[in-house]
C-alpha cells in the first residue's frame, strides 16, 4: 500500500493535486523549482526537498507536472534529478502534457533502475485540480495502475487503464486536439456573433442549452463575455500541446487541418503578449483581426 509520496511542480495544476494528497493523509514531500511555492504546502505539514534526487528518497511513489517535454527532461534526467535519486521498487508517475514518446524515454530509463513507470495525464483545469474533480488516464503496468488507483482516487473523479505506456499521453493529446478546436470554435462563432449585433448574453445561453453544448464552451465562453481571461490553462501551454499534437499526428500520417488553423492563430495571441492569460485569449487574435471586441452589453 502507498504511504509516502513525492509531489514535483507545484504549478497551477500540482499545487491543487499536492495539497489533496495532503488532505488524503499521505506523507507528503515536495519539490518545485521555484523555491517559495513549496511554502503553502509546507504550512500543512509536506516536507522540502531541494532537489528532485533528495525529494523521491525513500518514497513509495514519486509523482510529477511540469510545464512541458524540456521540463521533463531537467527534471527527470538532469543533474541532481529524480534518476539519480530513485531506487528499485519505487514507482515514477509522469502526470504531464509530453509526447508519447518522452513517455517511453521515461519508462526505458526508469526500467534501468529497476523503477516501474507509469503516464498518467489529465484533463480538467485549476479548478477540477483543487476539487480532486479530475479526469484522470494512466497507461503502464496494470498491476502498477492497481497500486496507484487509489491514490488517484483522491484526485480525480474518473480513472481511465489506458494499457501500454505512452498511451495515456497519447489520448491526453487526441483530447487536447478536441479541446483546441472547441476554442477556435468558440473564438470564431463569438466573433461573428458580435460583429452580427447578436445580444452576446442571449448568444451564450444558447451555447449553454444546445445540443452542441460543452461545459468547456460555457465557462470559456462567459468569461471573455466578463473580458475575464485569468489563467486556470494558460494560452503558452495550449500553444506547446498544439504543438505536441502536430507532431504526433504528423508521425502517425493522421490529417489535422484544423489544428493547424487553430495553432496558427494560439500563435499570433501569444505573439501579441497574452500568453501568460487563460487559453480563451485565442479570441484576441480573431479579434484584432476582425477589429472588433467581444464584451457583454
Ligand atoms: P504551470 O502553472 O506553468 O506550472 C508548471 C510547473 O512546471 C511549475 O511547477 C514550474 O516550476 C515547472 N517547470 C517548468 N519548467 C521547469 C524546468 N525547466 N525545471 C523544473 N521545473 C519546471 O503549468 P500547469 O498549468 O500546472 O501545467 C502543468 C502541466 O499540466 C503542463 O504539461 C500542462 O500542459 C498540463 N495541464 C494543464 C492543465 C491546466 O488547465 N492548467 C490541465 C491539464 C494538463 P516554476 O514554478 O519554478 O516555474
Amino acid at each position: 500500500m502507498i504511504k509516502t509520496i513525492s509531489y514535483l511542480g507545484l504549478g497551477t495544476m500540482g499545487s491543487g493535486m499536492a495539497s489533496n494528497l495532503l488532505k488524503a493523509g499521505y506523507q507528503l514531500t515536495v519539490w518545485n523549482r521555484s523555491a517559495e511555492k513549496c511554502e503553502p504546502l509546507a504550512r500543512k505539514g509536506a516536507r522540502i526537498a531541494d532537489s528532485p534526487a533528495e525529494a523521491v528518497r525513500d518514497v513509495d511513489l514519486v509523482m510529477y507536472m511540469l510545464s512541458n517535454d524540456h521540463a521533463v527532461d531537467e527534471v527527470v534526467f538532469g543533474a541532481n534529478g529524480i534518476l539519480s535519486g530513485i531506487n528499485e521498487c519505487q514507482i515514477a508517475m509522469d502526470m504531464s502534457t509530453v509526447l508519447p514518446a518522452t513517455s517511453l524515454r521515461e519508462e526505458e530509463a526508469y526500467a534501468k533502475h529497476g523503477v516501474d513507470f507509469l503516464d498518467a495525464p489529465v484533463f480538467g483545469s485549476k479548478q477540477e485540480s483543487a476539487d480532486a474533480k479530475l479526469w484522470i488516464m494512466a497507461a503502464g503496468n496494470k498491476a502498477i495502475f492497481e497500486k496507484v488507483k487509489p491514490v488517484l482516487e483522491h484526485l480525480g473523479q474518473t480513472v481511465h487503464y489506458f494499457g501500454k505506456n505512452g498511451n495515456a499521453a497519447a489520448m491526453k493529446l487526441v483530447g487536447n486536439l478536441i479541446v483546441a478546436l472547441e476554442m477556435e470554435a468558440l473564438a470564431e462563432g463569438l466573433v461573428l456573433a458580435q460583429k452580427a449585433g447578436l445580444d452576446l448574453k442571449t448568444v451564450m445561453e444558447v451555447v449553454k442549452v444546445a445540443d452542441f453544448r460543452s461545459p468547456l464552451l460555457v465557462s470559456n465562453g462567459q468569461n471573455i463575455l466578463q473580458r475575464d481571461f485569468s489563467s486556470s490553462f494558460a494560452l503558452k501551454l495550449m500553444l506547446k500541446d498544439a504543438g505536441l499534437i502536430e507532431k504526433f499526428a504528423e508521425g502517425l500520417r493522421s490529417s489535422i487541418p484544423a489544428l493547424r488553423v487553430a495553432e496558427r492563430n494560439l500563435a499570433s495571441a501569444v505573439a501579441l503578449g497574452f500568453g501568460k492569460e487563460n487559453a480563451s485569449a485565442l479570441i484576441k487574435a480573431l479579434e484584432k483581426e476582425a477589429g472588433v471586441e467581444v464584451k457583454a452589453s
